[in-house]
């Protein structure tokens, strides 16, 4: 068979066998929506199967953090599938990987953070959290305090609870969710703010006084956490407003909520800092972590607990017996000693400070480069989650209507300049989020895409 005829019959089984996530069902079936089949991966780069080399600005889904190709965690997953490919971390098992990898964890985590609980994604990882959450409130003796606050264009996962928890209507309105316990408040998205005038500080004292509103309209005795990322990921690539962290943060003090900081995207990096909740002062009392923990080599997720949290656990099992909560792939031998060779990478590669360095540099070189162009509202980010987010008229910050079509028009011309960055749902952003060992020379090669992309799609 040619290789022309093996990709002809892998692009008909794709299209005839394969239920793709997050997919347009029926123009993937017939043929109508492209696809694309990635042969290979090094460095910052993957290869499809047109001999495309591609620079993957956006690491994946923001989760291959050392890079495609790192020798040192391949070797680590070949020799943990030799010695030992599974085993259950069930009544008390362990393996060299797993424990290695909780005192890690726990050494990098804020100083309160106690122990690890392994899942395989970032949204069971968050359904283990409420639950974690849900069983903490049954063992203090408050069954009603049990209902969680997310934030609109917050991202927690796709499943029943964590869908929920998203704060996005396409995770919502197809699957009758968002389920009862789960209610949402205000983003913390200082570009789209009403007032013009108004201060970072002052939107960040409104979102605070909107959640006060909120918890005393449900009665605080009602509500259990709060569930927020440091910046928000999908929903729109926004570090927080200046004071907005301290300010929900005495709110959630104030009512006895916990807080749970989901670092699916910030953890081990991404930012600038090891966790994001170090960055802007947060005090979780669970953090969520997956992707950057293994760089996606293997799937892994952890739910890091405190130790306020993990007494109650204790207690709990005491009066109750075993912890009713596992899952087969906890712990999974080949996902830890992805993430122990991972998380020494970070360490080995400095990469915390080089996506400190790149980040700003990627900022700067972007305003330099198309920050007074007419339709470009906004340049943000923190580390190496940065955005671009264009608007109808700049001075109102007017957004497009309809809203959605000049994003994938501004990624499908970078792609066609070999960069692939991101177009976000529900706006019109393109999101830039590498691996976090891009040089200097790849965040120009970025740039450049994106400078040619805005003036194909809007002109000059
Ligand atoms: N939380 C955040 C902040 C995320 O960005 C994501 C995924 N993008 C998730 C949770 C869900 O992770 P997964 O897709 O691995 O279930």
């Amino acid at each position: 068979m040619t290789n022309q005829e093996k990709a002809q019959q892998l692009e008909q089984w794709d299209r005839c066998a394969f239920f793709h996530p997050s997919t347009h069902l029926a123009d993937f079936a017939h043929g109508k929506a492209p696809e694309r089949i990635v042969n290979s991966g090094s460095g910052v780069y993957i290869t499809d199967s047109n001999g495309n080399k591609l620079l993957d600005a956006f690491a994946g889904l923001y989760c291959v953090n050392t890079g495609y190709g790192q020798q040192k965690i391949i070797d680590a997953i070949c020799k943990q599938a030799q010695e030992l490919a599974y085993y259950h971390a069930y009544v008390g098992h362990g393996t060299e990987a797993s424990i290695t990898l909780s005192k890690m964890i726990i050494d990098r985590a804020p100083d309160n953070m106690s122990k690890v609980y392994y899942g395989m994604s970032g949204s069971d990882a968050n359904e283990t959290n409420i639950k974690i959450i849900w069983y903490y409130n049954n063992v203090l003796g408050r069954p009603e305090k049990k209902k969680i606050i997310s934030r609109w264009r917050g991202y927690h996962g796709s499943g029943l609870m964590t869908g929920s928890l998203t704060g996005l209507e396409l995770f919502h309105n197809q699957f009758d969710l968002p389920l009862s316990q789960v209610i949402h408040t205000d983003a913390p998205y200082y570009f789209h703010r009403k007032d013009c005038n108004q201060s970072e500080a002052a939107f960040s004292a409104e979102c605070a006084d909107n959640l006060e509103q909120l918890i005393l309209k449900e009665g605080a005795d009602t509500i259990a956490a709060f569930i927020g990322e440091p910046a928000l990921g999908t929903g729109g690539l926004v570090p927080p407003p200046k004071g907005y962290w301290q300010a929900i943060q005495a709110v959630l003090d104030k009512y006895d909520i916990l807080l749970i900081a989901d670092e699916v995207i910030s953890g081990f990096g991404r930012l600038g800092a090891m966790f994001g909740s170090d960055l802007y002062g947060m005090k979780p009392d669970i953090i969520t972590s997956a992707k950057g923990l293994t760089s996606a080599y293997a799937p892994l997720s952890a739910s890091i607990v405190s130790d306020k949290i993990w007494q109650v656990l204790e207690d709990g099992t005491t009066k109750l017996g075993a912890f009713g909560h596992g899952w087969t792939y906890s712990a999974h031998p080949i996902g830890a000693a992805a993430g122990v060779a991972s998380l020494e990478l970070v360490d080995e590669l400095n990469l915390v400070d080089n996506a400190n360095v790149r980040g700003q540099s990627l900022l700067n070189k972007l305003k330099t480069a198309i920050g007074s162009h007419k339709n470009v509202g906004d340049i943000r980010g923190q580390g190496l989650l940065c955005a671009i987010e264009f608007v109808a008229d700049k001075n109102s910050r007017t957004l497009f209507n309809p809203i959605g079509q000049h994003g994938p028009k501004v990624a499908a011309a970078m792609l066609a300049r070999h960069v692939i960055g991101r177009a976000m749902p529900q706006g019109d952003i393109i999101g830039i989020a590498p691996p976090l060992i891009i040089s200097e020379a790849e965040i120009d090669t970025v740039v450049s895409a994106i400078t040619a992309a805005v003036s194909e799609v809007f002109g000059d």
